[in-house]
């Protein structure tokens, strides 16, 4: 497989497929600009090797072409500036062959939203009322056009890079299909997408032991897939959030006003069995941080974790459980954090997840791979400030997740193929 980093970009015009899905506020100012800074890296090697860019991606979820709300041009003036250099813009991405062709090594063009056009994703705009045989008729023929679309694409550039590892889990014309038409030795992943592609094989295949994961966040329904995989493969799965109180009714504890889903209480005695047999140590909580209401200034009491009071639910776990689960963190030589074990947007209720975010931190120091993704926990590294304490902190949510449920992601596959 090419690597990007003994490639020589010079005199290339070079397609880079990144995630520039970045939030905007109403007068279209970037409000968070963390995936731009991810994928310029990439960018500035081909710069500075003397190769041309073509940098394609979408916004938003756009449903015409054009979409002025979801315009990539809002972007461009910024993107240029961290580049250094004037980038030029391609307001059609599907007819930018002649811009293509008039760059000079060094300069740069940003196409137009990808997803202007449906044959991006492959799934047709479809009218109110349409038919199933119409639906079925209109699914066929962006099918059918998505490969011309793919093709010209690929046709502005001899070389393909994919540094979109947000975008990884979908089989869209620029993060997948466009890779059948680039030799083995010209396409390959950016620096961002190589961190995350060796994040997720420390995780899943070159596991150093004891493993344990840390699934937080509100609902197990949400989870269950990667929660199953996980049993294949870790030494201690602690479960936090939200999830606890459907384990905790399931195993007969009381569970007050808590979070709680009735209808995945044989699932959570499910999964207890399995990990049994595999000889998971599956944690829960203990003690809990409990509210009379979901407030922000609700006032504390501490409860066994199957004794909360009818009127009270939980919203944090407790310093005991704090403790128990640290110990094993701080022993662990692989940790996956994925879910908060509080409400952490709550100051009160974010002591858990800050212990949990400092135990990972100190394995960390002394040598342990973490990886914290998906979501709601990398906000909560954030707020605690410990982004830069843990080994990787993954920019890809639903990406990310769908790696940690074991499924090949078809923007991995097409370089890796
Ligand atoms: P998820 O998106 O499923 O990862 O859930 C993240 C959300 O779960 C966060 O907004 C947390 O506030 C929430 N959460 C964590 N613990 C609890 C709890 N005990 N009760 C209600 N919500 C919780």
């Amino acid at each position: 497989m090419q690597s990007i980093d003994n490639f020589d970009f010079a005199g290339k015009k070079v397609f880079v497929r990144v995630d520039f899905n970045v939030p905007l506020d109403e007068k279209f100012n970037i409000t968070d600009d963390t995936r731009i800074r991810g994928a310029l890296p990439t960018l500035k090697k081909v710069l500075a090797d003397g190769g041309a860019l073509i940098i394609a991606s979408h916004m938003g979820r756009p449903t015409k072409n054009p979409d002025e709300k979801f315009s990539l041009n809002h972007i461009r003036k910024y993107v240029g500036e961290k580049l250094g250099v004037d980038l030029k813009f391609a307001p059609d991405c599907a007819h930018a062959s002649e811009a293509a062709a008039a760059l000079k090594p060094g300069e740069a063009l940003l196409l137009e939203n990808l997803r202007f056009y449906a044959e991006e994703t492959g799934k047709p705009r479809l009218a109110d009322g349409v038919t199933d045989a119409e639906k079925k008729a209109a699914k066929a023929a962006v099918k059918e056009s998505q490969k011309a679309f793919t093709k010209t694409l690929a046709s502005y550039a001899d070389v393909y890079v994919n540094d979109a590892f947000g975008t990884a889990h979908r089989a869209h014309a620029s993060t997948a299909l466009i890779a059948d038409y680039f030799d083995a030795d010209s396409k390959m992943f950016g620096f961002l997408m190589n961190k995350e592609v060796i994040a997720i094989n420390n995780v899943m295949k070159d596991i150093q032991r004891p493993f344990t994961a840390i699934m937080g966040g509100s609902k197990v329904s949400s989870k269950i897939e990667i929660i199953k995989n996980l049993l294949e493969k870790v030494d201690n799965l602690i479960i936090g959030g939200g999830m606890t109180y459907t384990f905790i009714k399931a195993l007969g504890g009381k569970i007050g006003t808590s979070i709680c889903e009735d209808d995945k209480l044989d699932l959570a005695l499910e999964l207890i069995k399995e990990a049994k047999e595999k000889g998971v140590n599956l944690l829960l909580a203990d003690d809990i941080r409990t509210a009379a209401d979901f407030d922000a200034n609700a006032e504390i009491v501490v409860y066994d974790v199957d004794k909360i009071p009818d009127e009270r639910m939980g919203l944090d776990i407790g310093l005991k459980t704090e403790t128990k689960f640290a110990d094993v963190i701080k022993a662990s030589k692989t940790i996956l954090w994925n879910g908060p074990v509080g409400v952490f947007e709550f100051d009160r209720f974010a002591g858990g997840s800050k212990a949990v975010g400092l135990a990972i931190a100190e394995a960390t120091k002394k040598g342990a791979f973490s990886l914290v993704g998906g979501g709601d926990s990398v906000a909560c590294v954030n707020k605690f400030g410990l982004a830069d304490k843990v080994s990787y902190v993954s920019t890809g949510g639903g990406a990310l997740l769908e790696a940690i449920e074991g499924k090949t992601l078809p923007g991995i596959a097409a370089i890796e193929a």
